[in-house]
């Protein structure tokens, strides 16, 4: 279990649901070019955040760790996100598909 899920259950057993409400609500709170900076260990994030006092940065990281930044856009085949592919048909392909199509013809 990671240390966010751990504070997470720790909380809720403690009946203290504003601070788990708090927890679930980061997804939507933090913007994802500051989770970036959080995954690389910048603490210079911490000045644009409004954090409560019993956040640790260890905590922080622990989430942030566990969210996968999608680059690229959104593959029409596999469905994950990619940086490389094609344009087809207005819908995008990455290139794995691509390459995978290509070699059944
Ligand atoms: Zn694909």
């Amino acid at each position: 279990m990671s240390l966010f899920e751990e504070k997470m259950l720790d909380l809720m057993r403690k009946g203290d649901l504003e601070k788990v409400k708090w927890m679930k609500s980061l997804d939507k709170t933090i913007m994802k070019s500051q989770i970036e900076r959080i995954q690389q260990n910048d603490k210079t994030v911490l000045k644009e955040m409004v954090l409560p006092k019993w956040v640790s940065w260890d905590l922080l990281y622990d989430w942030a760790k566990s969210k996968q930044i999608e680059k690229g856009r959104r593959c029409i085949l596999c469905g994950k996100a990619n940086e490389t592919g094609i344009e087809f048909n207005e819908k995008f392909i990455c290139e794995n598909c691509f390459i995978k199509l290509k070699n059944l013809q």
